[in-house]
């Protein structure tokens, strides 16, 4: 059956980090609306350029514009055992729509990343991404060998736009109003689960993997 990880969790409680330990652990990809979002205003594309207005506020993007970018994703190859997802869904429209996309012979889990607000603002601001490859590195937790190199390819390291402090608190309200609402909506049907993202990150990564 395809397995289909759903990481919820406000921004910085580690989806990305985490996501990509379990996708290599599982062998299957993990997917960042974000990323693709990001990409996207990278390569200054229509969509992205509609998107960039959306994400410098830490506001969230049109449901059509990622919903059919997330579409297209999960068709291709890689995808077919099953996925991991960071950022999507968001809010509940967009969960209705993945559960119109996932076919019956899916096997769900959503996992919620927990941490408090104080901690969540100390991570982001410490969070730099390479501008090239996306990998993510936290300066004291997870510093880079060289500074402002990325380790993996060699780009340089950056601070999202949206990682200054009033755009972070703009996210996480965002986070309560928009996205936390989506708790309920998986509780009630049983596919919830709770793992703190604010220990270290091997324990995060063991638990959610005792979970399936
Ligand atoms: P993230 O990398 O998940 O923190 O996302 C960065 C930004 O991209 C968010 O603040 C939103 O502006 C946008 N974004 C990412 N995923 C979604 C989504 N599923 N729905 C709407 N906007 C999104």
């Amino acid at each position: 059956m395809k397995k289909v990880l759903i990481l919820l969790g406000p921004p910085g409680a580690g989806k990305g980090t985490v996501g990509k330990r379990l996708s290599e652990d599982w062998k299957i990809p993990l997917i960042s609306s974000g990323d693709i979002l990001r990409e996207n205003v990278k390569r200054k594309t229509p969509l992205g350029k509609k998107a960039k207005e959306y994400m410098d506020k830490g506001e969230l993007v049109p449901d059509s514009i990622v919903t059919e970018l997330i579409k297209e994703r999960i068709k291709e190859d890689d995808c077919k055992d099953g996925f991991i997802l960071d950022g999507y869904p968001r809010n509940k429209r967009q969960a209705e729509i993945l559960d119109q996309i996932l076919k019956n012979n899916t096997d769900i889990l959503v996992v919620n990343l927990i941490a408090d607000d104080d901690f969540l603002v100390k991570r982001l601001a410490n969070r730099r991404v390479c501008e090239k490859c996306g990998a993510i590195y936290h300066l004291i937790n997870i510093p880079p060998k060289k500074p402002g190199i990325c380790d993996i390819c060699g780009g340089k390291l950056i601070q999202r736009e949206d990682d200054k402090e009033e755009v972070i608190r703009n996210r996480l309200e965002v986070y309560r109003e928009k996205t936390s609402p989506l708790l309920e909506y998986y509780s009630k049907k049983g596919i919830l689960k709770e793992v703190r993202g604010d220990q270290e990150l091997n324990n995060t990564v063991s638990q959610i993997e005792r979970l399936w």
